[in-house]
């Protein structure tokens, strides 16, 4: 692309053990070439003399272990190399994790099963991604299971999933999503369907552990999950619903110190519960940001990372679409059929009447062989998402945005709180 820069603005010596931060903003991209020794950008090793391109929106940190020259093209807003990173601390914990592959290669057990917790902002996805890069780096093939339904890195906002990882994660474009595990939630906090949260986590183990009865090398890889920032109330019980569902063996606490006091105290004697500090470099994103951020996942969904795929677009009937929301809005409690508990309200499956406020709304498409949705529904991997661009009433029929031509597969839709507007 014409904004691409093509100019050289600074090179940067890196002693060892330091990175370079970049933080782009404004509207031009940014490209990194590094031009002579080793270096890294969250664990992937960066290839001598290739052009990186970090676009508008982006943060990230090229780390030396040897020390490095780096040139950059176009200016970011931000660009400094620091001394304090607590990169050696996580280097370490990648060791500790090894060791307990290691172990259980030799013992026939399974490997470390670790959580990452911790508050918004503070690098948790970025610690998940390092730590599952060392991991594949020496042959191990862990699982990536990402349980943050609003800044999650396996799919679309508003779902939780999980993906094996078989080969470092892109510098530009992350891990590799190809066949994951995806489950809808709605929306992109736990909190608007607590007990819907649970259950997916509980399904997602489930998943895991089959596979892990068949695989060897990945039960012995294990898993490393990544949370949502919400760490009060409902946010720390599903904390620890995840650790137990998964029998998490390692929790990591990123950043704050009662977090991980109460984790300490609440979790099973045998869980191995660690504090690490978090970057200095994983600054605070204002609400405004997340949105953008969440916005471009979608965006890349439907148009790919470098804007290079073709969505197409299309009509279906009103009458041809069986669209539901899984949980039923809360009654009063004096309202309730009697022995029922507003929770049991959560999980049912509502169908929704097509209609002008269905306008822009991402929906999951769950394939579905004959006859009407069974109980479990949202237990289903979702084949792909559309968004309905718009809706005519007169005509009744909805225009979707989809990754696939027409028709849509015998399916249901679910629909999810989460909006998106096609601007393109
Ligand atoms: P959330 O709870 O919102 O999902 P998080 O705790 O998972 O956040 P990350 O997404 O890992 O945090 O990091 C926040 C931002 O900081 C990201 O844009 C990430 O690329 C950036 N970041 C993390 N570590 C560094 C670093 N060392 N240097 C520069 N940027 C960094």
């Amino acid at each position: 692309p014409s904004s691409t820069p093509s100019v050289p603005s600074t090179k940067f010596e890196l002693d060892r053990e330091t990175e370079l931060r970049l933080e782009v903003e404004g509207s031009a991209p940014v490209q990194v070439e590094l031009v002579s020794g080793l270096a890294e950008v969250f664990g992937t090793e960066l290839v001598k003399n290739k052009k990186y391109t970090f676009p508008p929106g982006s943060r990230a940190a090229v780390f030396t272990w040897h020390g490095c020259t780096v040139q950059l093209f176009g200016s970011p807003d931000t660009a400094y190399v620091s001394k304090d990173t607590p990169m050696l601390l996580y280097l370490n914990t990648h060791v500790a994790l090894e060791q307990m592959r290691v172990q259980a290669e030799r013992e026939g057990e399974r490997g470390p099963r670790v959580l990452v917790a911790g508050p918004s902002d503070v690098g948790k996805s970025t610690l998940c991604r390092l730590l599952l890069n060392y991991a594949v780096r020496i042959g191990r093939r862990p699982a990536m299971v990402e349980l943050d339904v609003g800044q999650g890195s396996v799919s679309v906002p508003g779902t939780v999933g999980a993906l094996c990882v078989e080969r470092p994660a892109d510098v530009e474009e992350g891990f590799s999503t190809q066949a994951p595990l995806i489950y809808h939630f709605g929306s992109t906090t736990p909190g608007t369907n607590i007990k819907l949260y649970n259950k997916l986590t509980s399904r997602l183990a489930q998943v895991f552990n089959l596979r892990c009865d068949s695989n060897r090398r990945a039960a012995v890889s294990g898993c490393i999950i990544n949370t949502c920032g919400w760490v009060k109330g409902g946010g720390y019980q599903a904390i620890i619903h995840a650790a137990s569902a998964f029998e998490v063996d390692v929790v990591i606490v990123l950043d704050q110190e009662r977090l991980y006091n109460d984790l300490h105290r609440d979790l099973p004697h045998f869980v191995h519960t660690i504090l690490l500090p978090k970057s200095g470099g994983a600054s605070e994103r204002s609400k405004e940001c997340r949105r953008e951020s969440r916005d471009q996942r979608v965006r890349e969904y439907f148009y790919g990372p470098r804007g290079s795929l073709y969505p197409h677009a299309f009509e279906v009937k009103f009458s041809e679409v069986k669209v539901y929301k899984v949980g039923a809005p809360s009654i009063p409690d004096s309202c309730l059929p009697l022995g029922m508990s507003q929770e049991d309200n959560q999980l049912k499956l509502v169908p929704v009447t097509p209609g002008r406020d269905m306008a822009h709304h991402l929906l999951s498409v769950v394939p579905l062989e004959g006859g009407l949705p069974d109980e479990s529904i949202e237990e289903k991997n979702v084949a792909g998402f559309i968004v309905s661009t718009g809706v005519d009433i007169e005509r009744q029929t909805l225009t979707v945005l989809s990754p696939a031509p027409r028709p849509l597969p015998k399916c249901v839709l679910l629909i999810m709180d989460i909006r998106f507007m096609d601007l393109k």
